[in-house]
């Protein structure tokens, strides 16, 4: 079994580092974010390299939903450290007479980021920039899936940070493992629900906190839409938010389409049509769409569509390249709702489409399965839009687009349920990092006589 030697030692000589304060100052932290600015910069070439061969992604998209989406977190972190760190004034009750109180954030301490495969840097680093701007020491695991993402971000870490108190693990889940066993005063992990149960279980030893990003079926309700405009634009953001984001092996990619029956026909004509237009009539020529991440991913994919009565509401694509880790864009109508392809979360380019009497019904829909990390609406109907806020729960709720709150830093993000808890992104990663130790000020000056012992009747009321 694969095991880090020394890790016990190696721990140890980060908690020191940590006892010494070195951490908690302000240079520090900016020190240790521009050294990240500074890494995705230098490393960009080599970052591209690395999501290209381990994902086949292209660079565009890696640009825009790793390298560009971290930088400005990180610029966002140095433009605000200075009021994150700062502490806020408290309001007291009038009984306080002159005593102030203030919140003071101070770092957790001694960090654990354990993260998933298919956005190996941004699921790293944006955890990692709120811990690092909350003053903390951080083991950063990334996940052995993304072999190539995992060395480059072990190598450049530690020579772009301060490898005292930064450091990558590599390795699979018995390295995860042998991590979960020892004390820590955060864990922060991103995967499956399965290995999040681990990871709580693991926690309770040490009473540990933890925030759990783990997964789901997103869905996407996609309403009438009266004009044939709105529709198209409906369709492409819907694709891109399926198979533009790394083939649809994304948290919050859509999982599957809601729609009223008596669209069903425009809505999938729609549908190939778009894909045909960013992909190409062979998308498997395209390099505008994301490999599958390995031979089991793959035909853990294969198999949802293996179900005789899955394979027969296939309406497009559904061609698998096991060599080529490639899987066509596929659209299915009307899947048995108890095939896996509609219980499990997909995780990959098949989308299912799911006909309904109404949209209405998709609240019942929605509420009858485990809360999903975003839903998708497309509609003008503001009651429509007031029914998704305030009759189902979930991590987000996105009316007519998909996928742009993960780059949105004044925005929660997290999931509800199943989908996870705990919430990161902005100065919530800050925060997520962060205790908000109270604090209090008395002056030795004027006490009420009656907030004091030998208690009577009287004192009670005044
Ligand atoms: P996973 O749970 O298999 O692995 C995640 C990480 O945990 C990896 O680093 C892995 O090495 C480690 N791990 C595995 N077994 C472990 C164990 N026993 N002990 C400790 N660590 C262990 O998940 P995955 O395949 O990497 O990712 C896919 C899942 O993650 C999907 O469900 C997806 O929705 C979810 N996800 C969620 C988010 C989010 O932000 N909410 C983002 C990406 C992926």
């Amino acid at each position: 079994m694969e095991t880090y030697r020394d890790l016990e030692r190696d721990l140890e000589d980060m908690r020191e580092y940590y006892r010494y304060g070195k951490t908690k100052e302000a240079s520090w932290r900016k020190s240790q974010l521009k050294g990240l600015l500074t890494l995705l910069k230098e490393k960009e070439g080599d970052i591209f390299k690395a999501l290209n061969q381990d994902l086949g992604k292209h660079h565009v998209e890696a640009f825009r939903d790793e390298i560009g989406t971290l930088t400005k977190t990180v610029n966002t972190a140095l433009e605000s450290l200075k009021d994150w760190m700062s502490s806020k004034t408290a309001k007291l009750p009038r009984i306080a007479l002159l005593t102030s109180a203030e919140i003071v954030p101070e770092p957790l301490g001694h960090v654990l980021i354990i993260s998933s495969w298919n956005f190996p840097f941004g699921l790293s680093l944006e955890p990692m920039i709120g811990a690092l701007a909350a003053g903390n020491t951080v083991v950063l695991k990334p996940s052995e899936l993304a072999p190539a993402c995992a060395s480059l971000l072990a190598n450049a870490i530690s020579t772009y940070l301060d490898n005292k108190s930064v450091k990558v693990i590599q390795g699979g889940s018995s390295v995860g493992e042998q991590l979960l066993q020892h004390r820590w005063d955060k864990i922060f992990f991103t995967g499956s629900a399965h290995v999040g149960r681990i990871v709580m279980s693991a926690a309770v030893k040490h009473l540990t906190p933890v925030t759990l990003e783990l997964g789901g079926k997103c869905p996407a309700v996609l309403d009438s839409l009266s004009s044939s405009w709105d529709m198209k634009v409906a369709v492409k953001r819907i694709i891109f938010g399926k198979f533009g984001c790394c083939a649809g092996q994304a948290c919050i990619a859509i999982d599957y389409i809601l729609v009223e029956k008596k669209f069903t026909y425009t809505v999938v004509e729609l549908l190939k049509n778009t894909i045909k237009e960013m992909f190409g009539e062979n998308p498997k020529e395209s390099h505008s769409i994301a490999r599958i991440i390995n031979k089991q991913h793959l035909l853990r994919l294969k198999n949802l569509l293996e179900d005789p009565h899955v394979d027969a509401s296939i309406v497009y694509g559904g061609s698998v390249d096991e060599d080529n880790l490639f899987i066509e864009p596929t659209i299915l109508v009307d899947p048995p709702l108890q095939a896996a392809i509609m219980t499990d979360e997909v995780f990959g380019p098949l989308l299912p489409i799911i006909t309904l009497e109404k949209i209405e019904d998709s609240i019942q829909f929605i509420n009858s399965r485990p809360k999903s990390l975003a839903i998708y609406c497309f509609t003008k109907n503001k009651t429509l839009q007031r029914m998704m806020i305030s009759e189902t729960s979930s991590g987000s709720v996105i009316f007519n687009d998909t996928i742009i709150q993960y780059a949105a830093d004044t925005l929660p993000f997290g999931g509800v349920g199943e989908s996870g808890f705990g919430r990161y992104h902005g100065k919530f990663s800050f925060d997520t990092f962060s205790h908000e130790k109270a604090i209090v000020r008395r002056s030795f000056l004027t006490d009420f006589w009656f907030r004091f012992p030998p208690w009577n009747n009287y004192k009670l009321q005044l």
